[in-house]
């Protein structure tokens, strides 16, 4: 008999979780003004909000803490993270930062004026706002296909060409400081970009005179998936993989808190002395001088590590096929959700779910609350509450798809974890046309409303 796959780790060292009864989730959300980040993390069974920091590290990643360098200026642990990013990317230029949002404020100090437009793929709430709060825009070029969860495409992530050469020929190249492609592409639902496509908006790029830059958060995810998916890369290392992804950007931003395994860093990294240069200001005055921007030695050693083990693919294999074992378990039992199934999360697509509800009542944020009260569950919105007003009409913005994301922690829960949250999401299901009001907004703030936000349950 051939054996079956398992973890590509064991375990050593545990944190008790705590279950809890539906009698006390119902006090717990509501004190949280229906927003499921105001929740404690006592209250929380299974904790899906994100695949943001919350991660596992490694043994070695732990040992390698206890090697930090806490020199404020030219730290070893500088340098060798400096060198593995170089090693991995190719790039020769780097600023650490924070995290990945720090990143984006610095790159796009240096980069982004009012007035201008920055094309991409679905870009990442954070992006956007960084893209907004600086009075430019950011005009969304995916490929129509990741808007339809039953279609089968295996790079949803992708940019369609056409409707970024509109863009690119509509706009000077001024106006355009670069175009931003998201790899995987969280917003689609972790969808990869394939190698074919990263190259062509190279080529597309370059004839119009306009530079590229990766929001690079799960590059090793999409390598993964180009080696899955992709032909002639099914004999390529993700690290190869890697490489020649990188060499089609002029710089990328990296949260070191997803595919790096760390719990909290950032990074930049770029191509051209001069973007380096002109970003070591905005570092130095946003994040720290540029040898730390905001990390701490023995951090970034454990983001070095890291970055060494998320680009393996044994532990690739193990991270995706977990999220894939989820996703399979939720189409079993009929629940719609956006297929093939993403890197780091399982995309729920609530408007098929909760037809019936009207969209001033937010189907994915009612979802997300069921889901809570079901099995103590916390997952998050990934629609209009995050889609956010128009800056100019102040409108709500409906999204295509109205997403509850289940991301999975790195190293973190085990498939019986997962089969607890499909059986939780199945109750609900059986029961949601039960569910006929959702949840109107009490309080928001006026950019990146979802984080902040005080709901109560419609009619109340
Ligand atoms: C998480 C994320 C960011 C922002 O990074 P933070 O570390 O949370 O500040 C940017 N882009 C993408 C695609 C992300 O997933």
């Amino acid at each position: 008999m051939e054996l079956p796959f398992s973890e590509s780790y064991k375990i050593k060292m545990v944190e008790a979780i705590r279950k809890s009864t539906r009698d006390e989730r119902e006090v717990w959300i509501k004190e949280a003004k229906y927003n499921v980040f105001n929740l404690q993390s006592y209250q929380v069974y299974i904790d899906l909000l994100t695949d943001s920091g919350t991660g596992a590290m490694s043994d070695r990643q732990w040992s390698a803490m206890m090697l930090g360098d806490e020199s404020y200026a030219g730290a070893s642990s500088y340098r060798r993270l400096k060198e593995t990013v170089r090693d991995i990317t190719g790039f020769e230029w780097f600023l650490p930062t924070h995290q990945g949002r720090a990143a984006e404020n610095v790159l796009f100090s240096t980069l982004v004026k009012e007035g201008d437009i920055v094309p991409g793929n679905s870009h990442f709430d954070t992006t956007k706002g960084h893209i907004e709060f600086r009075k430019a825009a950011a005009v969304d070029c995916t490929v129509d296909a990741a808007f339809d969860t039953s279609a089968d495409h295996p790079f949803k992530g992708n940019i369609d060409l056409l409707k970024l050469e509109d863009v690119l020929s509509e706009y000077p190249p001024e106006r355009i400081p670069f175009v931003i492609v998201t790899i995987t592409c969280n917003s689609s639902g972790g969808q990869p970009v394939s190698m074919d496509n990263l190259r062509a908006v190279r080529e597309m790029a370059n004839r119009y005179g306009v530079p590229v830059v990766f929001d690079a958060a799960r590059f090793a995810e999409n390598a993964y998936f180009i080696k899955k998916r992709e032909k002639l890369y099914s004999n390529r290392s993700i690290r190869e993989i890697a490489g020649e992804m990188f060499s089609y950007a002029d710089a990328m931003t990296m949260s070191s808190k997803k595919d790096a395994i760390v719990n909290m860093g950032g990074f930049i990294a770029f191509r051209k002395e001069e973007w380096f240069r002109k970003a070591s200001v905005y570092n130095i005055m946003f994040e720290g001088f540029i040898t730390y921007g905001g990390m701490s030695g023995r951090d970034m050693n454990a983001l070095a590590r890291g970055l060494e083990e998320g680009t393996e693919f044994e532990y690739l294999d193990t991270r995706v096929r977990q999220v894939e074992y989820l996703g399979q378990k939720l189409r079993e039992y009929d629940i719609p959700v956006q297929t093939p199934i993403g890197g780091h999360a399982v995309f729920i697509d609530a408007g098929k779910f909760l037809p019936h509800l009207p969209r001033e009542e937010f189907a994915a944020q009612t979802l997300v609350t069921e889901l809570y009260l079901e099995g103590g569950v916390r997952s998050t919105e990934i629609g209009t509450l995050l889609a956010d007003r128009d800056p100019v009409t102040r409108e709500n913005r409906y999204p295509a798809v109205e997403y509850v994301r289940l991301a999975i922690p790195r190293r973190v829960y085990t498939n019986n974890h997962m089969n607890v949250v499909a059986a939780a999401m199945k109750n609900i299901y059986d029961r949601r046309e039960s569910i006929i009001r959702g949840y109107t907004i009490v309080r928001e703030a006026p950019i990146m409303r979802h984080f902040t936000i005080e709901l109560k349950p419609a009619g109340e």
